[in-house]
């Protein structure tokens, strides 16, 4: 695993990386997860994979149910969990996973909720497209009626407005 961190540092892409349109630069050795391999469809981006495959450049690891399962309470705790897919906390696992061994590790991603856990694991992040955050922030989702406060978007249970997110202080 140690030998995936070039130079210290370890790139992981989400699918938004591998999109054609993506000028996509990977410098060194870059990691991601079976799930994002799955969401590449169109076919020009489909080719530049199995280039970046072939020639050694993109690793694909599946990340252990344990990362999984502390990047899943992390997100909670962040308010993130319901915006995240499958795909989104099993890259996360990866990065978890990758910040035990290298020294630096990148997560490049447009998803802000994706780059907001990914900060709080101490990682660096990288936009495409759209600027990144700098910094990790937790949410609550507040009812504007009665406060009722909750971790997860949906309807209050006491008076049945809908919650609006909110960053928690
Ligand atoms: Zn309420």
């Amino acid at each position: 695993m140690r030998d995936v961190c070039k130079e210290g540092t370890a790139y992981v892409i989400d699918a938004a990386g591998f999109f054609a349109s993506t000028p996509l630069n990977l410098v060194g050795r870059s990691l991601t997860v079976p799930e994002v391999i799955a969401e590449v469809k169109d076919l020009r981006s489909r080719l530049a994979l199995q280039y970046l495959l072939s020639a050694g450049k993109l690793i694909v690891v599946e990340p252990p149910k344990d990362e999984v399962r502390y990047v899943a309470s992390l997100s909670k705790n962040l308010g993130e969990f319901e915006r995240l897919s499958k795909t989104d906390i099993s890259l996360l696992a990866l990065v978890s996973l990758l910040k035990k061994v290298c020294k630096r590790v990148v997560v490049v991603t447009d998803d802000h909720s994706v780059q907001n856990v990914a900060l709080r694991i101490g990682a660096e992040v990288h936009g495409i497209k759209v600027p990144e955050l700098r910094r990790y922030r937790r949410y609550v989702y507040v009812c504007p009626v009665c406060g009722y406060t909750s971790s997860k978007p949906g309807t209050c249970p006491k008076c049945g407005f809908k919650l609006i997110k909110k960053r928690a202080r």
